[in-house]
């Protein structure tokens, strides 16, 4: 992490703090109240709980030091996306969305955004730095893409898309905040699930909207308050819980993920690993001029599916279940879910495990 991240993430943590009266409590306290006392009067800061809830707000006031940007919570990770593309779309205006990128992304695109008129086109992540985007109206990008961790300069992408007059939207919800910065290569909107690692615990689902943008986040902030997909205060608590250790548990994951990946590339068992932090990775010389991390997923291949089922099964310091960023080591047969991939293709999300007995696992389930 670089010293910008780290400055957030200090300011972070005293930020609470910094504001308290004499005698409140230092850590956030979850108010659940659907509705507020509202006399006639000006400067009603809170009258319903579906236009505004102070835990919420509390955790977007953090969320919005580490983007740099103003921030709008939400449920999870989709009900962000969701809000985000309609927020930037019309009937008749095209969406381009990244062909290997997070698959719920495109079901909701062909499934719901093309019923009401939206033209969807999809672009392999490595082909965005020289695609040609004239006559779109949204660029969506997830970089590093998910789970085949192709990376590509977001710099270039924004200008190419600014150049079509098309608004940049950057799923970040692999790198988080601390790891890479879209809004600062020129991004005009973040859009991140903290269900991952800001959350990091597996015990919610969470997301935000991030743009400096205040006339596209006001639009953002309406759709919440019309649609209802407002979050629970219990789940915005948990998220400003996680955010505080978020960088140390960052700090550990990449370092023991670069570690694993290395070793992994020199197994003879194992094929076509992906960290963009192994320097003979595709995405390496990009991954270091624009992340501060070369974060925590990795994929590799096993020759078939029953030695990645059986690799899995056998491996005790590796939770079978989807999803990543939790403290926990988790990985699974990507392919599952339709995400075009080897059979034997895993997706290994590196957790806060001490790293020399999480690679004694792996190594003895590789020996099997
Ligand atoms: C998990 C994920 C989402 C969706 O988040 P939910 O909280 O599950 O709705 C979106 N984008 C990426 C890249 C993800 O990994």
């Amino acid at each position: 992490m670089d010293s910008e991240a780290q400055r957030r993430m200090a300011a972070l943590l005293h930020h609470r703090a910094a504001h308290l009266a004499p005698g409140e409590p230092v850590a956030l306290p979850i108010i659940s109240s659907s509705t507020f006392h509202s006399p006639d009067g000006p400067d009603l800061s809170h009258v319903y709980g579906r236009t505004s809830m102070p835990t919420w707000e509390a955790l977007e006031a953090q969320l919005a030091l580490l983007e740099g940007a103003p921030c709008v919570a939400f449920p999870s990770g989709m009900a962000a996306i969701s809000a985000a593309l309609v927020a930037g779309l019309a009937a008749g205006k095209r969406l381009v969305l990244p062909a290997d990128g997070y698959y719920v992304g495109r079901a909701l695109a062909h499934q719901i955004l093309a019923r009401y008129g939206v033209e969807v086109q999809e672009l392999p992540t490595a082909a965005y730095e020289n695609a040609d985007f004239t006559g779109a109206a949204l660029v969506l990008v997830e970089t590093p893409s998910n789970p085949h961790l192709d990376v590509c300069d977001l710099r270039r992408v924004a200008d190419r898309a600014h150049a079509a007059g098309a608004l940049v939207v950057a799923d970040n919800t692999t790198m988080t905040p601390l790891l890479q910065r879209p809004l600062d290569l020129g991004a005009d909107v973040v859009v991140a699930a903290d269900t991952k690692a800001p959350a990091g615990h597996s015990d919610t689902l969470f997301g935000h909207v991030a743009s400096r943008d205040t006339a596209f986040l006001n639009r953002v902030r309406d759709e919440r308050r019309l649609t209802g997909a407002v979050p629970g205060s219990f789940e915005a608590w948990l998220v400003h819980r996680g955010l505080e250790t978020l960088e140390v548990r960052l700090a550990r994951m990449c370092a023991t993920a670069q570690l694993i990946a290395g070793r992994l590339a020199a197994h003879p068992a194992v094929r076509n690993v992906r960290y963009p932090g192994l320097p003979n990775d595709p995405s390496h010389a990009t991954a270091r001029q624009q992340m501060t991390g070369f974060g925590f997923l990795v994929g590799f291949e096993l020759p078939d599916a029953a030695a990645a089922e059986r690799f899995l099964s056998t491996c005790p310091l590796i939770a079978e279940t989807t999803s990543f960023g939790s403290t926990h080591t988790s990985g699974e047969r990507r392919i599952r879910w339709g995400d075009a991939v080897p059979e034997g293709f895993i997706r290994l999300s590196v957790g806060i495990e001490p790293a020399e007995p999480l690679w004694a696992a792996i190594a003895a389930a590789l020996a099997r």
